[in-house]
């Protein structure tokens, strides 16, 4: 049932003074790096004031723009030819940012992917299908080292490509997919163009669905769909990527590896800590990475901790399924909206088909939201009166959602723009229609 049973059920009290010590470790190492050696110095600071993880909050915050300012080699912490991998986060505004690896990096973080898998049930046996890109993303060779660590047979397909997605699954037997979930939804429309059904025609019993935020209506679309039991997987590259936080088995939050990260939950305006419980904005400290070691890194995603024990018999906290990140959030009429709450009313909604896109457009300096929804074939293809109904339904449902009333287009399956990585959800026009 565990992978490492000492490691995964360690009481808390011990996971506290292992974390004190790694922190000890992990602020010695990374005063080495340009970028906290300066920053120490400049505070009159020493990794001898850290004694424990009580005296984090001495260390101020690392953000994004931190990371950008030192590149490329700012944060490493080792000598250059300690480094064994690169690799870089998605962002698609701004300069990528970097994260450098040595080997017993990449071996802890591999353990860590191992560890989540076999938590959700994959074994040795199990045939994975890595349907992430295996580039500088940090979902492909994550995960694929994590599933021969396991011992699955690992196919490495790498992203899009569906119909031949489909044909491998069939043909080989894959058990268990790891899968972007818009591209989940998307791949159910090719699978019904060929005539398949993944209940009947592949042997698939476990998804891990991971690096965008999803809801719970999404997971439940993608369990029913494909015969499966789901898994959220949560990570950032600045973490390492996958990894970090997994749901086990009971799917009610995420195990964050508290043997590996120090969390913190910080309201993103005061930036003061909150209480377990309460909703803000994550902040992680890593404790085993040597090549680059970053400390109190502000993740820009929001979520809470799940107060009490998980019936797994894990200690490790659990976080809730990240809400979105505090730079998703659409400001409308001066109401926070964020997609995922979109999201969750639409896959509730019998008749919504796979994909969906919010447009923002200013008129007359007054903000207008227009969602564009992919529906199902027969709806699209049936009478009239049918689809007026639909569309009448989806503005109600999302009106009492986000409170103000949206312009609702239905248009036809597999017509909206799909990209092979994260979904783009949102359009903001209103910059230049001021
Ligand atoms: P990257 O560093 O490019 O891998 O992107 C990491 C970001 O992807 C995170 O900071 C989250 O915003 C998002 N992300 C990854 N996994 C999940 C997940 N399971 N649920 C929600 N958001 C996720
Ligand atoms: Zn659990």
């Amino acid at each position: 049932m565990y992978w490492n049973r000492e490691a995964e059920t360690m009481p808390m009290e011990r996971v506290r003074k292992l974390q004190d010590t790694l922190l000890r470790d992990t602020v010695a190492q990374a005063a080495g790096s340009h970028f906290y050696g300066e920053r120490f110095a400049a505070l009159g600071l020493t990794p001898a004031d850290i004694r424990s993880v009580d005296d984090l909050s001495k260390i101020p915050f690392t953000t994004k723009d931190d990371l950008r300012e030192d590149w490329p080699y700012g944060f490493v912490a080792v000598p250059r030819e300690e480094l064994v991998r690169m690799h870089s986060s998605s962002g698609t505004t701004g300069r990528a940012t970097v994260i450098f690896h040595t080997a017993d990096d990449l071996d802890a973080w591999t353990d860590l992917l191992a560890r989540s898998m076999y938590m959700a049930g994959m074994r040795k046996g199990d045939v994975f299908q890595n349907m992430m890109t295996y580039s500088l993303f940090t979902g492909g060779l994550g995960f694929h080292y994590g599933a021969e660590r396991v011992g699955a047979l690992v196919i490495p397909v790498g992203a899009g490509n569906s119909k031949r997605q489909i044909q491998l699954m069939s043909d080989f037997g894959t058990t268990a997919m790891h899968i972007i979930p818009s591209y989940a939804l998307h791949l159910s429309s090719v699978f019904e163009e060929m005539g398949l059904d993944p209940r009947r025609d592949t042997a698939l019993k476990l998804a891990f669905l991971g690096a965008e935020p999803h809801s719970e209506e999404t997971r439940r679309r993608v369990e029913d769909y494909y015969g499966v039991k789901a898994f959220n997987s949560y990570g950032l590259s600045e973490m390492n990527g996958p990894g970090v936080s997994f749901e086990c088995s009971c799917q009610c939050g995420m195990h964050i590896w508290e043997d590996n990260f120090i969390v913190e939950v910080i309201d993103p305006k005061t930036m003061e800590p909150l209480d377990e419980g309460e909703e803000g904005e994550l902040v992680l400290t890593t404790l085993k990475r040597r090549g680059m070691p970053i400390l109190r890194y502000r993740t820009k995603d929001l979520t809470r901790i799940i107060p009490g024990d998980c019936p797994c018999g894990r200690t490790h906290r659990r976080i809730e399924r990240i809400k979105g990140r505090t730079d998703d959030m659409m400001i409308i009429k001066g109401v926070n909206i964020f997609p995922i709450q979109i999201e969750k009313r639409l896959m509730d909604i019998p008749g919504v088909g796979s994909n969906f896109q919010i447009i923002l457009e200013r008129k007359d300096y007054n903000d207008h939201m227009i969602v564009k929804v992919e529906v199902q074939r027969e709806i699209f293809t049936g009478n009239l009166k049918q689809l007026e109904d639909l569309r009448r339904k989806i503005i109600e449902e999302l009106k009492s959602d986000i409170l103000i009333t949206p312009k609702v287009e239905l248009v036809e399956p597999n017509s909206l723009p799909k990209t092979e990585g994260k979904a783009v959800r949102v359009i903001d026009n209103r910059e230049r229609q001021q």
